[in-house]
């Protein structure tokens, strides 16, 4: 009798694949650690949890973010819908109320009649990986447990790496002093007041910096070198870089006009609704390692903030990958055990809905091996094509993390004028989603919608 496909890890990655793979008609078992063994960063026992941002960035097809959620609309995604049936206000951004889309993700899974949800560790990858008929997808995340990670790295003979990521702080809305801070969308996007702004003038900005970098933070484990994810530094390393480099980053006030003085001001912090309820806010941009007490009292010289009560605080968390061009092949099969496909943020692509395209993907290429087919390669024109042929680049000699974006499209010509080359990704992509239906369609496998 053949297994069930056994899915590590019920994040965003595995539980896209688990509803893929349901969607087939396969049986799945999904095995998720918490409530038992929790993470640093999960705060709940839903399975999906977004555990800093709400926001899943664009829907514009015309950024990479937003084409990419176009194309997992075309594949038939699962969770996109259940995003936007849990939509907040959010600008030109899909941002989420992220208890109840986890929640809708959770009661998904339990009530689909071939998924068979295990709440347990996995430690035993050598193991599952040691049966050739039994398909795995490892989706257990940047925070996969220790004595999984441990197993993982030795399995496929190599360290991997790590870097640094941080959540930001949430506040309740009751606190903010609603005389300074104003509503109002960048440049009037979206609703055109979905977003609420603590405007700076220059003395506050500069007093609110100085008071950044003298805070203290909380210490590292002894031997760690402190690697930071370069597309998203905490606050604190931010203001540590120059004078202006969060006013040209997170605190940018352009397209914010202050209601107070008419004019833009001279930085500003943007507050993202967090819930439906709209009773809670986060700090766009505030990833950090302060101290709990020093977040209190910083982030509160904040105009506006003055007597804001923090419903979270901003955490620092170590983040392991693999090294994916020597790990794992551009199926998303590992190069060390074909019966194991990896997916989410385990293979260096960053960001919440990468982890759903390659969970996506995983789901696919399972279902095919499970019914003797040959896993697929996307179209390199597709936006997981291109993701995924960045991710295995063996030139890639120093992988490191990264989120999806048009420059991994290295099919376009080097000189082309930005909205020519934008044209040129969005009409190809069109062309290789065609591409991927039919070839997805002959091996047996068609898109449910
Ligand atoms: C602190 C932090 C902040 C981040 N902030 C953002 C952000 O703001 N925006 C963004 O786009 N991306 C962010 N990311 C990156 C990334 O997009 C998310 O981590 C995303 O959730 C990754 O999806 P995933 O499915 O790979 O992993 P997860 O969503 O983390 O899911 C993995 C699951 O596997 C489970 N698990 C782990 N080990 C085992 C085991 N041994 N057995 C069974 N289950 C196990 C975990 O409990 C977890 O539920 C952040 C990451 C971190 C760590």
């Amino acid at each position: 009798m053949q297994h069930p496909v056994t899915i590590i890890g019920g994040g965003l990655a595995g539980s896209e694949a688990a509803l893929q793979l349901a969607a087939r008609g396969i049986a799945v078992e999904l095995w998720e650690q918490r409530p038992a063994v929790m993470t640093d960063a999960h705060a709940t026992d839903g399975l999906a949890e977004l555990v800093c941002s709400n926001s899943l960035k664009s829907t514009d097809p015309e950024r990479a973010a937003g084409l990419l959620k176009a194309e997992l609309t075309q594949l038939g995604c699962r969770l996109l819908p259940l995003a936007y049936a849990h939509q907040v206000p959010g600008g030109a951004a899909l941002c989420v109320d992220r208890e109840r889309f986890s929640r809708a993700v959770t009661e998904l899974i339990e009530t689909e009649p071939l998924i068979t949800l295990k709440r347990m560790e996995c430690t035993c990858l050598p193991e599952l990986a040691a049966e050739p008929d039994r398909i795995v997808i490892l989706a257990s995340g940047p925070l996969t447990s220790g004595a999984l990670w441990e197993q993982i790295t030795a399995l496929v003979g190599d360290g991997g790496g790590y870097f640094y990521d941080a959540t930001a702080p949430i506040i309740g809305v009751k606190g903010l002093n609603r005389s300074v801070v104003f509503a109002q969308s960048r440049y009037g996007k979206g609703g055109g007041e979905d977003y609420l702004n603590c405007p700076f003038n220059q003395e506050e900005y500069l007093a609110f910096r100085a008071a950044l970098i003298a805070a203290e933070q909380v210490p590292l484990a002894a031997g760690d070198d402190y690697q930071l994810f370069e597309g998203c530094l905490p606050i604190e390393e931010l203001a540590r870089r120059g004078e202006d480099t969060m006013r040209f980053g997170p605190l940018k006030p352009r397209g914010l006009t202050d209601p107070r003085t008419g004019a833009m001001p001279f930085a500003a912090v943007q507050l993202r609704w967090e819930d439906a309820l709209l009773s809670a806010l986060s700090l766009v941009g505030f990833q950090t390692r302060l101290r709990f007490s020093e977040q209190d009292r910083v982030f509160r010289l904040i105009p506006g903030l003055e007597g804001a009560h923090f419903t979270r605080h901003g955490r620092m968390h170590r983040n392991s990958y693999l090294d994916a061009p020597r790990a794992i092949e551009p199926t998303l099969r590992l190069k060390a055990a074909p019966n194991v496909l990896v997916a989410g943020q385990l293979t260096g692509l960053e960001g919440y809905m990468a982890a759903v395209a390659t969970g996506l993907w995983a789901g696919i290429n399972a279902a095919l091996i499970t019914g003797g087919q040959q896993p697929q390669v996307p179209p390199q024109r597709s936006c997981l094509g291109a993701m995924l042929a960045f991710m295995t680049n063996p030139a890639h000699t120093a992988y490191a993390p990264t989120a999806f974006s048009f420059g991994m499209c290295t099919w376009l010509p080097a000189r082309a004028r930005r909205k020519v080359k934008v044209r040129m990704i969005r009409e190809s992509a069109t062309g290789a989603w065609a591409e991927m239906r039919a070839s997805l369609a002959a091996a047996g496998s068609r898109i449910v919608r």
